[in-house]
């Protein structure tokens, strides 16, 4: 499975496979955002720019990412996979799908 990841220190979406915690371009401290992969992958060239945008922004960051290993853990309680949690919790993002 891919995931978004947030490098704030290379300020770049990192497209990695599985729950990676550091960059693999820095080695600094990643963070995994909400977004999907399959809804990621189908952004334009300017929604993924708006979107990088927002993660700049050390007030918004937060809202993008994954909460914490609660949601993953919460996930692995109902015995389903983590990916079906973050497409749940991706209607957030359904601006950048117009
Ligand atoms: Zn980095």
């Amino acid at each position: 499975m891919m995931y978004i990841h947030y490098c704030r220190y290379c300020q770049r979406i990192h497209i990695l496979n599985g729950h990676k915690n550091y960059c693999p371009r820095c080695r600094g401290h990643l963070t995994e955002l909400k977004i999907s992969y399959m809804k990621y992958v189908n952004l334009d060239k300017q929604e993924r720019q708006n979107l990088k945008e927002h993660c700049k922004n050390p007030r918004e960051l937060p809202l993008l990412a994954v909460s914490s290993d609660k949601t993953r853990d919460y996930a692995k309680w109902l015995q389903i996979p983590a990916s079906n949690i973050e497409h749940y919790h991706s209607d957030h993002y359904a601006a950048y799908s117009h």
